[in-house]
């Protein structure tokens, strides 16, 4: 074999060497984006947002006793008020709602729009029928009510609403508030309700917060 032709060989020896490397280190690559791609998507999977603690505190509960009050009939929320309530049922828990007389602008005005949305007559009670429930009740739930709800008109004779009846829902193991910030009710005073140990305040339009509980329950 003269020189030349060695000189060939070795070079296609070293150009097949050459390939090899390559094409392992194509390999590399193409598993490491894959193993990337895995980790990408966990990290979507670790970022989703964890239910908010209403919706905890809501799923776990045996009993919640939900209060509609004017804001329910402004945010038109009826509805997904009924939504979350058979969510919560199919999740075993007890759900009943309780009616305040003067609630809402006018007699009945609770009624009307409960029996709009479907709920049915033997998981709502009036006031009377009720308030002795809440010392055992896990959770309160108050969409858009205020005066009917505020202690001070059982508690403070120098209230101007002293003596109104109301659901003692501060009597509740939980209560959860739902309405758009901090604008009194019609009485025009405050409630000491709002800053109790025991509640959480979730801020909005009871309808978008009704359904944020909605979803954040179904994906409990
Ligand atoms: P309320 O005391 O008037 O309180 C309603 C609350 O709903 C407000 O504090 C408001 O707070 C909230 N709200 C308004 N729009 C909302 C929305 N889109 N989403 C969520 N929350 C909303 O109502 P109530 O507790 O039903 O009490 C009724 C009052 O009306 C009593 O004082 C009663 O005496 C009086 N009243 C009743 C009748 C009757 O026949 N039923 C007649 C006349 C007067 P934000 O602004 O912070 O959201």
């Amino acid at each position: 074999m003269d020189f030349n032709m060695e000189l060939l060989i070795w070079i296609a020896y070293l150009g097949a060497a050459l390939l090899v490397i390559l094409g392992l280190k194509f390999l590399y690559s193409t598993m490491a984006e894959i193993r990337n791609i895995g980790a990408t998507e966990k990290k979507k999977d670790d970022a989703v947002p964890e239910a908010s603690d209403a919706a905890n505190a809501l799923a776990a509960a045996e009993s919640v006793i939900v209060i509609p009050g004017y804001g329910m009939a402004i945010a038109q929320a009826q509805h997904k008020v009924w939504e979350l309530t058979r969510v919560l049922q199919e999740k075993g828990v007890r759900v009943s709602f309780a009616i305040n007389p003067v609630a809402g602008r006018m007699p009945g005005h609770m009624d009307i729009l409960l029996a709009e949305a479907g709920v049915p007559y033997d998981v709502i009670y009036d006031l009377e029928n009720i308030n002795d429930q809440f010392p055992t009740c896990d959770v309160a739930l108050l969409i858009g009510a205020n005066d009917i709800v505020n202690p001070a008109a059982r508690d403070d004779d120098s209230s101007p609403i002293y003596g109104m009846p109301i659901l003692d829902a501060d009597k509740s193991r939980n209560v959860i508030i739902i309405k758009r910030g901090q604008g009194s009710g019609f009485s025009g005073i405050e409630n000491p309700l709002f800053s109790e140990d025991n509640t959480r305040m979730c801020y909005g339009d009871a309808k978008d917060e009704v359904q944020k509980l909605i979803t954040d329950i179904q994906s409990l």
